[in-house]
């Protein structure tokens, strides 16, 4: 595989990951939020553009998309069939396949973060495009979703073969990290993280893509069924809780306010 993946960092906290075939000089584009961040990387880097990857309809990612189609109006523009973003012209459900830059993405729906949400999962690769809705550490609010479809389709996620990379698009480690040392505080491995991710964005560096591995260890989103992050989510509302979904839901109100 020639293809390499560049993020780039537009707005406060958002990635736009820059899939590049170096052979053909091709790239598609995941949630270009900016269209002139993108136009510029492509002309620094002698790229043309072919694809649009989306993964839901808010601004901050699909807000470049008319610019990029001013330059570029016959590519493909992928994304979520039910999704009210009206530049897409590729529409995708679970289950699909798409071919781009010679990596094929199987398409998984994640409806909770919106319920036009998606995600682009490249097996050989082990690349998962994962949006708002898996941030290392953490997971994206739940606007139009129930709390049992985020719930569900992290889970869906979590199936994905462990070794995968996750590739979100928001710079939220730190904050996630957080909040998972305040679940919990004798958690080694997101003591680990923290010192990791602080050494990372001190000199300016990128803490993403992060791995599933990872995930399963620190992610507290995911971690409904571990004893220390139940009692925590218990105590907070001083409740006992019977389902991972409560667990999860208490979770993601407390993020919510914390
Ligand atoms: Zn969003």
């Amino acid at each position: 595989m020639t293809n390499t993946i560049t993020p780039l960092a537009v707005f406060d906290d958002n990635y736009i990951w820059c899939i590049a075939n170096t052979q053909q000089k091709k790239v598609a584009v995941v949630d270009p939020g900016d269209g002139l961040a993108v136009l510029d990387w492509l002309e620094a880097s002698n790229y043309q553009l072919s694809a649009v990857m989306v993964t839901h309809h808010h601004y901050d990612h699909t807000g470049g998309i008319a610019t990029l189609l001013e330059r570029y109006p016959d590519i493909a523009v992928f994304g979520g069939s039910n999704s009210p973003c009206e530049l897409i012209n590729r529409p995708l459900i679970e289950g699909d396949t798409i071919n781009v830059l010679e990596q094929t993405f199987s398409i998984l729906h994640l409806p909770g973060h919106t319920l036009d949400h998606i995600a682009y999962y490249d097996a050989n690769e082990q690349q998962l495009f994962c949006g708002d809705t898996l941030f290392l550490a953490g997971c994206g609010r739940v606007f139009e979703g129930t709390m049992e479809q985020m719930h569900l389709s992290l889970n869906k996620l979590m199936a994905l073969p462990e070794n995968t990379f996750a590739y979100p698009t928001h710079e939220y480690s730190l904050a996630n990290l957080a909040f998972a040392s305040a679940v919990e505080p004798e958690n080694s491995d997101i003591k680990a993280a923290i010192n990791k991710a602080q050494y990372q964005r001190q000199r300016g560096l990128i803490t993403l893509p992060t791995q599933l591995t990872q995930e399963a260890l620190i992610n507290p989103f995911v971690r409904c069924h571990m004893p220390d992050v139940i009692m925590a989510a218990q105590q907070r509302v001083e409740t006992k809780l019977h389902t991972q979904e409560q667990i999860f839901s208490t979770l993601r109100e407390w993020k919510n306010n914390f």
